[in-house]
């Protein structure tokens, strides 16, 4: 079966109840007798009884209907009080009319109800089928017909006593002859004989036309036709109309009336007295002598709350209109699943009610246009026409219309949620018109699908509601970013193939090498094989982990054992599409971006352009430079270099810069040996001596190869320190072992590599710059180096170290040693601008170094010296001194030794050993 809508359903059930509860009170009321009006046929009087005959119009007025008068006036249909028994006889019955005889005493005069009987509830047969000789007492009761059918007996006597007065006296009767509308407070209407109509209950102002009038006449209207010169027999009750004061003469005059609702009559006519007659005399029957009244269709306390129930409506609707219509359905889905709890319950409220858009218009503008009209009608009805129509104006474009939708547009939702029923009844009401309406209008604009983003604008609404919504400027630059990704190529954020950093297929994994790798910071890195355009492979970081730059391996070797693929792609590859394959990282995460060069007169050939990785893509995506440990560049495009670069460089140590001295080692030790005097020796550390300066002072001739021969136990040059013997140098043993030789009962231990030696020889002189305890490590000033420099310093061991195997050492002498820090002020102050004192120091160190120089004659030249001299130089400055062993921490895994005593002596400068060249070579290097 086929799905009828909900909204069809409940139009259906709310038409059928209407027609359904109609029905039933139509046939609760089927069966009752009702008169609705009574007309005076006839009266006769005779010496006892007046009779009346009377026509009534009605419902159910069946042959043979009991009816019953009373003097009593009551409201329709309420209980009969006080029935009479006077003889009611009927004259013809015809169902919906009735002509009756009914028979009273002379003497009653005045007014006469009349009651008819119902059913008794609590009789179960309908009492209005049975014949009515079976309507006996207990099964109906008696009810009120109302004030309007009535019968008005007069005291017809007065008429003929008055008439004969007035003939006595000579005055003639007043007669009006005709009636003219002159003021009235809301427009009057004529019917097409010119009668007017006026608004019962609302002051009118007539100039009748007539004869013999006078001051004290008094007009009064009935609706009971008569000749004219008869007794008004039946006057409203309660109407009585003096003439305007001044408006007189005796022709005319202005009468201000204020006239009841018509009732059941059709129409009134004049009667006239003078006031103090006791009777009205009508004046006739004649058209220009009638007058009309019509009612407003409400009471005023109903039209009042009529009118501001419109207002609201109109409201609600204008403001309905905007709200809900302003939320599109896109707008509600989303708000359904992400909004706050209260906007989701909102959303959710208006959804089904949103989905029919057209219907949803087309009830609500109907219903609008629907209270509007009500609204303004009334108040015409209320007010004059120009007031009605100023005020209408004004009140629904303020409250109808502008506060109302000034309210919805910021919260439609809201008010849309809360008045979700009433919107729903309006919807049901105006189904028969609304919904077809909108049928067509579906038809003709297609269905409604709401907002629909695309990229540009997703983008744009991001960026413009900045600063309403709670995104950071990062998130708003990710989203941005996002979208952007399918408009952008890999050529647009590569980096270009002339800045990357590349290996030969032929290069060897020497220690050089290695460590252009390492300061060069990337984890993957392309292999080309004769020009940098012939990319063979890759070579990643990791893939170095079991090489020993020792093994001197061939990069060959390492990539035909490894094979890393290549990722090449086209520089017309869209960022998403390079991120998708970056995520499926079946080719990892870096690819060459290639094109076809077609270029020239050859074969078009491919040419690699650049390499990309997930890197440059996330940047993108993010908009935003990453920056990870090992990166150099901020921006691979621009090469702007990152400002704290932390990356050692230890392609320094393979430099051929050390070529000239006697013994080489390798760059691995000179790194380690660098590493472990920068790290665990106090008088190398980097606040005492700069890494540049280190670097350069390893660089230095001072690597010292004891070999092994035959008497090494007895030859003097295996002596690497001799007890009470001054010695002027810092030892560090970095191959071999030395047997360690202490004090009076020559103790002796072995020392390994990465034992050192005389660090005291290094310090500067006790009590001049600095104390012992004072720290070695702070640099002190130029003033105070040059100070300690000119003394003579000199150290003597309580202990004697000498080589047991092959030994390979550094001997670094404390000219060389001061030089460095020397160096290392003067770096820091050509570093610090600010200090211009250092540069005079520095000048004054140089020039005291040359004066050194001059006064030792040049005798030492470390780089031209044999080891076997500088031992004999090592013998001559024995000195029989109080020997003293100066302690110095070894490193974790070597043996650690204490300070047991030693001296120092101080004498004037007989050792700046370092020649000139030597201290300006530590300067010249710094980087
Ligand atoms: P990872 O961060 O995975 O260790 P990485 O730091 O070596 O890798 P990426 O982070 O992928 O490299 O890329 C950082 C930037 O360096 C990117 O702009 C990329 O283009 C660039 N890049 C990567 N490798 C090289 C290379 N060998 N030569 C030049 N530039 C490179």
């Amino acid at each position: 079966m086929a799905r009828v809508p909900c909204c069809l359903k409940a139009v259906i059930v709310f038409y059928l109840s209407i027609y359904i509860s109609a029905k039933f009170v139509e046939g609760q009321e089927k069966f009752a007798p009702e008169f609705y009006s009574l007309q005076h046929i006839n009266f006769t009087k005779n010496e006892n009884l007046t009779k009346v005959w009377f026509e009534v119009r009605g419902k159910n007025i069946v042959e043979g209907l009991h009816i019953k008068a009373t003097r009593n006036e009551a409201k329709k249909n309420s209980l009969c009080e006080g029935e009479l028994s006077y003889p009611v006889r009927e004259v013809s019955s015809k169902w919906d009319s009735a002509v009756y005889e009914i028979s009273v005493p002379r003497v009653v005069a005045g007014n006469l109800y009349f009651c008819l009987p119902h059913e008794n509830r609590e009789f179960k047969e309908n009492v209005h089928k049975l014949p009515p000789s079976m309507l006996r007492g207990g099964l109906y009761k008696w009810y009120h017909q109302g004030p309007e059918v009535v019968i008005k007996i007069p005291h017809d006597e007065h008429t003929w006593v008055e008439r004969n007065r007035r003939q006595e006296n000579g005055d003639d009767i007043i007669q009006v002859m005709g009636l003219r509308l002159e003021v009235h407070e809301k427009d009057a209407e004529f019917d097409e004989n010119g009668v007017p109509e006026v608004l019962a209950g609302v002051d009118h102002i007539i100039r009748i036309f007539g004869k013999n009038f006078v001051d004290s006449m008094v007009v009064t209207f009935t609706d009971r036709k008569s000749n004219s010169e008869r007794t008004c027999q039946f006057p409203k009750n309660g109407l009585e109309f003096t003439v305007i004061n001044g408006s007189f003469s005796p022709e005319t005059a202005r009468v201000k009336i204020n006239l009841p609702p018509m009732g059941t009559s059709e129409v009134l006519y004049m009667c006239a007295k003078e006031s103090n007659s006791t009777v009205f005399v009508h004046q006739g029957d004649d058209i220009w002598l009638q007058i009309r009244t019509y009612e407003t269709l409400l009471p005023l306390t109903v039209t009042i709350l009529i009118v501001c129930s419109c207002l609201f409506f109109s409201a609600l609707f204008s403001g309905l209109n905007l709200g809900l219509m302003s939320l599109d359905r896109t707008e509600l889905k989303i708000l359904c699943n992400t909004g706050t709890p209260n906007e989701q319950k909102y959303a959710r409220a208006i959804q089904p009610v949103r989905n029919h858009g057209n219907y949803l218009l087309c009830s609500i503008l109907l219903g609008n246009v629907f209270v509007n009209s009500i609204f303004t009608i009334l108040l015409d009805g209320l007010t004059s026409g120009l007031v009605a129509v100023v005020f209408s104006t004004i009140a629904i474009v303020l409250f109808g219309e502008i506060t109302p939708q000034a309210i919805c547009s910021r919260h439609g939702l809201a008010v849309g949620a809360k008045t979700i029923y009433i919107t729903k009844c309006v919807m049901i009401m105006t189904f028969p018109l609304a919904y077809p309406v909108s049928k067509i209008l579906d038809c003709i604009l297609g269905e409604e699908i709401g907002n629909v983003y695309n990229r540009e604008r997703l983008k744009e609404l991001v960026k413009v509601t900045t600063d309403v919504n709670d995104l950071d400027k990062d998130e708003v630059n990710i989203i941005s970013g996002a979208l952007e990704l399918r408009k952008k190529t890999v050529v647009d954020v590569m980096t270009k193939i002339e800045d990357v950093f590349m290996l030969d297929y032929e290069a060897v994994l020497d220690f050089e090498t290695v460590s252009e790798i390492m300061k060069s910071g990337y984890s993957r890195v392309p292999v080309f094989e004769g020009n940098r355009q012939n990319i063979v492979t890759m070579l990643y970081i990791k893939d170095l982990a079991f090489v020993d730059p020792d093994d001197n391996t061939p990069l060959k070797t390492l990539c035909q054992f490894y094979q890393n693929p290549c990722n090449f792609v086209f520089e017309d590859v869209t960022l998403d599409v390079m991120f998708k394959i970056f995520k499926e990282g079946n080719k990892g995460h870096m690819a060459f971006v290639h094109r076809v060069n077609n270029e020239g007169e050859g074969d078009p050939f491919y040419e690699t352009i650049g390499i990309i990785t997930l890197e440059d893509v996330i940047e993108e995506l993010i908009q935003a430079e990453i920056m990870d440990e090992t990166d150099v560049f901020t921006d691979n495009r621009s090469k702007r270099r990152r400002t704290a670069e932390r990356r050692q460089d230890f392609s320094v140590f393979a430099e051929r810069r050390g070529e000239g001295n006697r013994i080489r080692i390798s760059p691995q030790l000179t790194l380690a040996t660098y590493q472990f005097l920068s790290t665990a020796v106090e008088h190398f550390l980097p606040s005492v001596i700069s890494e540049t300066i280190l670097k350069r002072l390893l660089k230095q001739d001072i690597v010292y190869h004891i070999k092994k021969n035959k008497e090494w136990r007895t030859d003097p040059t295996n002596i690497i320190y001799q007890q009470g013997k001054n010695s002027d140098y810092f030892v560090l043993i970095l191959e071999g072992r030395c047997e360690v030789t202490i004090g009076r009962e020559n103790l002796t231990f072995e020392a390994g590599p990465f034992t050192f030696f005389g660090t005291q020889a290094l310090i500067q002189s006790i009590g001049i710059a600095e104390s012992p305890s004072a720290p070695t490590s702070t640099l002190g000033s130029l003033e105070s180096l040059n100070l300690d420099a000119l003394i003579r310093h000199t150290f003597q061991p309580d202990y004697t170290v000498r080589a047991s195997t092959e030994v390979i050492y550094i001997r670094i002498k404390r000219s060389l040693y001061l030089a460095a820090k020397r160096a290392t002020l003067m770096e820091r102050s050509q570093r610090d601008h600010t200090n211009e004192h250092f540069d005079e120091e520095v000048d004054k160190l140089l020039h005291s170094l040359e004066e050194d120089d001059a006064e030792s004659g040049g005798r030492r030249t470390p780089r031209k010296r044999s080891s076997k001299n500088l031992n004999q130089q090592q013998e001559m400055n024995l000195s029989p001194k109080t020997p003293s062993l100066y302690s110095n921490v070894s490193p974790p895994h070597r043996i650690s030794q204490r300070d047991i005593n030693g001296s120092v002596i101080s004498s004037p400068v007989e050792d700046s050993h370092l020649t000139k060249d030597e201290e300006v070579s530590l300067l010249s290097k710094k980087s």
